[in-house]
């Protein structure tokens, strides 16, 4: 288990009681009419899906990277996961970033279960994020839980702060991070970006 309270980037708890008071002042501010009855439950109901989903992940990791040994002598080939759904919000609007991540690693004698992949990803974009810094933050945990041979990370994202507003602009955001042999092996990195790239 990696000390993953580390990388928390500020756990300073979560008060879903003031969040319910910011979303009434926000329903407020707004001018909306407060005695429609669809607005009624909207501050309770809001704050308890962004405490308890949309930002999910600054309560720590709901799992543990549990890791096996690898069955093969010689650990050569990468275990990667496509198409993981990513779900989080812009830092610097609040605004949902919707895509996809494709996650590799070359094993270094561990191995994780390829559902903790998914988890890993899940847990970092449950938060405010910076898709970059997203990126790495999956590349650092499991680099610190497997101490992989090499660990490569893509995520391709919509941000809707882009769709819906300034630009109003429709485009698909991609960063990446390779790590150890992934940077070391060009053989090895192409087949990572084809499997990245083929995958959504
Ligand atoms: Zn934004």
């Amino acid at each position: 288990m990696p000390d993953s309270h580390r990388m928390e980037p500020g756990q300073s708890g979560q008060d879903v009681e003031q969040v319910e008071r910011a979303l009434e002042l926000l329903i407020q501010g707004l001018g909306l009419d407060r005695s429609d009855p669809h607005l009624k439950d909207t501050p309770r109901r809001a704050a308890e899906a962004w405490v308890k989903e949309l930002c999910a992940g600054l309560n720590g990791p709901q799992f543990r990277l549990t890791t096996f040994p690898s069955e093969s002598e010689s650990d050569s080939g990468m275990v990667a996961l496509q198409q993981i759904p990513v779900k989080s919000l812009c830092a610097h609007h609040l605004l949902p970033i919707l895509g996809w991540a494709t996650v590799a690693y070359v094993p270094n004698g561990q191995l994780c279960g390829l559902s903790k992949l998914s988890r890993v990803v899940d847990h970092f974009a449950r938060r405010p994020q910076v898709q970059e810094r997203l990126t790495n933050q999956i590349a650092d945990f499991l680099q610190t839980g497997l101490h992989p041979q090499g660990v490569a990370v893509q995520v391709k994202a919509s941000h809707m702060c882009m769709e819906l507003r300034g630009v109003n602009h429709t485009g698909l955001m991609t960063t990446s991070t390779l790590r150890g042999v992934f940077r070391e092996d060009p053989t090895l990195r192409e087949e990572f970006m084809q499997l990245a790239n083929n995958g959504k």
